[in-house]
């Protein structure tokens, strides 16, 4: 077994070194789709400059590969400690998984309907790579091809072959004899035992009868009709939900076989398969990569809290931190366009019409740390922006000084706001000194690797000094009321969703210590009902707003945390 196909990368390595492992099972009942559908995947990506491979998982020992590595499991039958042991190593994404595995995985995929209800990242072509079409034979049925896999463990190919000859009214019938029978079919009928893809040849038929799986979707792909013979309700449940014409066997389906070869049954001709190409999904995940295991404390046990189509949203098992697992790059700029044609999208006004709003918020965060820190304090504001904190600051008696990526913002607030200040990402930022504070409005979040930056935190502020900061609040009244929601339309570019217990914990690892919380952004006329009763602005509408404050249901917090030691 192994790993196959490493060091074929055309190019690899173009993506930052990050392997693809797609994993598949193979054996007794469980049939060749799915290795043959895996190896695709690798061999689509391999074109795109992705290093990746096959292997094989039999259900017994696994080694790790050492790394790391996004996991693309194609498996029937998982195993709760076997899916945690490939998370200890990376990302797992699940195509078309079975329940223990569709809990497990970070990122799910379905490509076939699916049979139990877990929530989907993305739904992808159940085929995804080139199939040649059937062209110019209308919808008369000559050439018949009777596939039922590799290994076709139901013995559905013999039962089709007993069939009394006058059911097929003269067709030319073909029967696939896969790899892996293991016996001999009797049949009259020309046996067909494919050495290369099936699926370059199926264009060359008019009627593929097989069970529900990749083969009738490749035919349906290739515009040839589709007729299922299902050895199972589960399968025959599938196909029926992904519209194939079928049954299983038995006297009913000779009849629909008979109707289907005289022309009448419209259901045999599909429409095609559409959908996202799942090398191309997989490529995102490459792409969004932000390493292995927790920003916050390191562990690599996490769990899934919420899907969708651009992250999912994990669940750290050590420290409860939650962060993102991007399906796609997430780097973006912070230029001149984020504060203006953005901010005003999202906020209805450009930042800088905004500034006096944001310099009165500001007073009150001056406010809150002139009870830890005096008078006459250095204080740096990182992600300083175009300088309103600074402008409070300074007004508040501090010596302040801004850090910002945007070198538009910086410019502005050195020249117009006479204050100093240097372009640079926090994480990278050589310079050092001591500092009375550290303050970071709503940037937090925005950082991939959260421990680097509490390193830095820690090493920059004196003993006794404040780290101060906002961010939104994971877990306040819109995370409460409509959880779906708040992880839906939390931005792309937020990797970490925190809340006040994890922060006090993660802190407490760095030496410092929560000595306030303040709860912001009070919605009380988000609560359904209320929020009708209690118009904003009104006596009731404020009374509700303090309540909220002081159940910890803040759509927004900051937190004041004192470096002791
Ligand atoms: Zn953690």
């Amino acid at each position: 077994m192994g790993w196959e196909g490493a060091g074929c990368g055309g190019g690899g390595g173009v993506v930052m070194g990050v392997r693809v492992v797609c994993v598949a099972q193979e054996g007794k009942g469980v049939g060749t789709g799915h290795r043959v559908r895996m190896e695709r995947l690798a061999e689509g990506l391999r074109k795109e400059g992705v290093e990746a491979g096959v292997r094989v998982w039999d259900g017994g020992r696994w080694e790790g590969e050492g790394g790391e590595v996004v996991w693309v499991v194609d498996v029937r039958r998982s195993e709760r400690g076997w899916v945690r042991a490939l998370k200890e190593e990376g990302v797992v994404v699940a195509l078309d998984p079975d329940p223990v595995l569709a809990r497990e995985a970070d990122v799910v995929l379905a490509g076939l309907p699916q049979a139990h209800r877990e929530r989907v990242n993305v739904r992808v072509a159940p085929v995804w790579w080139e199939v040649p079409r059937r062209e110019g034979r209308g919808r008369e049925i000559r050439r018949v091809l009777v596939s039922f896999g590799g290994e076709d463990p139901w013995g559905l190919t013999e039962w089709v072959c007993g069939l009394d000859g006058g059911v097929w009214g003269g067709c030319e019938v073909e029967v696939v004899v896969g790899p892996r029978f293991g016996r001999e079919v009797r049949t009259g009928w020309r046996v067909v035992r494919p050495s290369g893809p099936l699926h370059e040849r199926l264009g060359d038929y008019d009627l593929v009868i097989t069970s529900f799986g990749l083969t009738a979707y490749e035919a349906r792909k290739a515009g040839v009709g589709v007729l299922l013979l299902n050895p199972t309700a589960y399968h025959a449940g599938l196909g029926r939900r992904a519209g194939f014409a079928g049954g299983r066997p038995g006297r009913g389906w000779v009849r629909l076989l008979g109707r289907v070869l005289r022309g009448g049954e419209e259901g045999v001709w599909g429409e095609g398969v559409g959908g996202r190409s799942a090398v191309e999904v997989v490529r995102g995940v490459v792409e969004g990569w932000g390493g292995v295991g927790c920003p916050g404390c390191g562990e690599r046990g996490r769990r899934a809290v919420w899907r969708g189509e651009e992250r999912t949203v994990v669940r750290c098992a050590g420290c409860g931190l939650e962060y993102v697992l991007g399906l796609g790059p997430a780097e973006r700029e912070y230029g001149p366009d984020y504060f203006f044609e953005e901010y005003r999208a999202q906020y209805g006004r450009t930042y800088l019409e905004d500034f006096a709003s944001i310099v009165e918020r500001g007073r009150e965060r001056v406010q809150v740390l002139r009870r830890w820190v005096p008078e006459g304090g250095r204080v740096l504001d990182v992600g300083c922006a175009y300088g309103p904190f600074l402008v409070a600051a300074r007004e508040g008696g501090y010596v302040p000084a801004g850090l910002d990526v945007g070198e538009d913002a910086v410019a502005y607030v050195r020249q117009e706001l006479g204050v100093w200040a240097w372009v640079g990402r926090f994480e990278e930022w050589e310079e050092e000194g001591e500092w009375d504070a550290l303050t970071m409005w709503f940037v937090i979040e925005h950082f991939r690797r959260l421990s680097e930056v509490l390193d830095k935190v820690a090493r920059l502020l004196k003993k006794g000094g404040m780290f101060a900061f906002g961010t939104p609040n994971a877990r306040g009244l819109s995370w409460l009321l409509r959880r779906d929601r708040f992880y839906r339309e939390s931005p792309r570019d937020h990797h970490l969703l925190l809340s006040v217990g994890v922060v006090r914990r993660l802190l407490g690892r760095w030496g410092m210590k929560v000595v306030a919380v303040r709860q912001t952004g009070l919605h009380p006329e988000r609560i359904p009902v209320l929020g009708r009763l209690f118009p904003p602005g009104t006596l009731r509408w404020r009374i509700t707003g303090r309540l909220l404050g002081l159940l910890g249901l803040g759509d927004t917090i900051e937190i004041y945390a004192k470096k002791y030691g």
